[in-house]
């Protein structure tokens, strides 16, 4: 089937180019993404190849893109709450991070799951349950607000741990790679602020030996 846009991969490319900031650079070991300049994002997924998509790869393409939607919201809505810049800031990565599923669902040709739900509309029940939840334990206080924040990406970095093993797709696992670099800058954010507060945040989906690694750095940039 051919599923392919012929644009959908520039549109991966200007949209990587624009996030590369945000992308952690893997130290030896790690995958190869672009850590050797700006440009090496682009070049990279200019070069990955169409793949045939599985149902599995598909419904974790559908599920990504209103998870990464749901920590947009809460986010956006925190920021509200609690005026604080960190969710701001976050938030707005997010949306890169949705936006950047959206253009594989193109390239697949699936329909976005979001269109054009607002704040808090999920078509997978699942997240909005947890988008509810998240929501009233956010409007407690500010400490349960960054809480809130650390459980998000906790769950991000499993799910996207998950999606990321259970694709043979170069596109996907690119991206999927991105995100949860993303994830990792975004975890150490809210932990530093919890640990300002004196708040220690334990791991909930991931392993804590995971977190200690993630929180530990190990070759991956601050940045988000
Ligand atoms: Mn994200
Ligand atoms: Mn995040």
């Amino acid at each position: 089937m051919n599923y392919w846009k012929s644009n959908s991969m520039i549109r991966i490319a200007g949209l990587l180019l624009l996030s590369l900031p945000a992308m952690a650079q893997r130290g030896p070991g790690g995958p190869p993404q672009g850590s050797a300049g700006g440009n090496g994002g682009s070049f990279l997924i200019d070069t990955l190849p169409l793949q045939a998509l599985d149902p599995m790869e598909k419904e974790g393409l559908l599920f990504m893109r209103e998870e990464e939607k749901l920590a947009h919201d809460v986010y956006t809505k925190l920021f509200e709450k609690w005026n604080a810049s960190v969710f701001d800031r976050i938030a707005d990565s997010e949306q890169r991070h949705t936006d950047s599923i959206q253009l594989l669902l193109d390239r697949y040709g699936l329909t976005d799951p979001v269109g054009s739900n607002g704040i808090g509309v999920f078509r997978d029940a699942r997240l909005t349950t947890i988008y509810n939840d998240l929501m009233k334990k956010g409007a407690v206080s500010f400490t349960e607000a960054l809480k809130v924040g650390a459980t998000i990406e906790d769950l991000d970095i499993r799910d996207l741990d998950q999606a990321i093993a259970a694709t043979d797709n170069t596109d996907l696992k690119y991206i999927y790679d991105h995100l949860r670099s993303g994830s990792y800058n975004h975890i150490r954010a809210f932990l530093s602020q919890l640990k300002t507060l004196g708040i220690t945040y334990t791991a909930q989906y991931i392993s804590q030996a995971a977190l200690d690694e993630i929180l530990a750095g190990n070759g991956r940039n601050g940045r988000w």
